[in-house]
């Protein structure tokens, strides 16, 4: 995917830098490597990445766990930059029936913002914190190693952050958890809100 904005755009909370050599550098070598894997499977480089990550286990046993990591790492950083837009970081809220959703859900932003932010700081070593939705419609959150993502739990990933070192050391070295603070003022609820709206439709279905 083309970054959907400049990478300048998230400061001061993400820094031009520290978004430059995560798209450019960390992310683009896993859609190059993964391209690189797949040379030997072209009827693998026509799927979606979520059909690829479902058919995993169809590779021989040599190739499973690279593709594994560097498709989900794709995956995971096309969704991490969608959850991501310029704002100046006032008023940041979800709003709609997303906002209902996660009120009904976690009794209100605050608790929510809370509980994903310490999934977050808890994580230990590389991951990923994740808000997802069930196949029951029920508004979920994960916390995952590595590569992986909630996609094999059957669940649809709404949003995610990145707390990979890679994502915040530039900028607050080992504060984890002033990158997790300042993620909030960039998350794109519109973007959050959309996905959310076509996961519901799906559910209706
Ligand atoms: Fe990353």
């Amino acid at each position: 995917m083309s970054l959907p904005y400049q990478f300048s755009a998230l400061e001061p909370h993400i820094d031009a830098q520290t978004v430059e050599t995560h798209y450019s550098k960390h992310h683009a070598g896993y859609v190059g490597k993964l391209n690189e894997l797949l040379t030997e499977f072209p009827e693998f480089l026509t799927m979606t990445l979520e059909e690829l990550l479902a058919s995993i286990d169809k590779l021989p046993e040599k190739s499973k766990t690279p593709v594994f990591n560097n498709a989900g790492q794709v995956y995971n950083h096309n969704l991490y930059w969608e959850t991501l837009a310029p704002n100046d970081g006032e008023n940041n809220l979800p709003t709609g029936i997303l906002a209902d959703k996660i009120n009904q859900t976690f009794g209100d932003f605050a608790t929510f913002k809370k509980q994903f932010s310490d999934l977050g700081i808890a994580q230990f070593g590389s991951g990923w914190v994740w808000l997802s939705q069930d196949l029951d419609g029920k508004l979920t959150l994960d916390k995952t190693s590595n590569a992986e993502n909630p996609l094999f739990q059957n669940k649809t990933p709404l949003m995610v952050m990145d707390v990979w070192e890679h994502a915040y050391y530039l900028k607050y070295q080992n504060l984890r958890a002033k990158y997790i603070e300042s993620f909030w003022n960039v998350v794109n609820w519109t973007e959050v809100s959309r996905k959310f709206e076509i996961a519901n439709l799906k559910t209706i279905e």
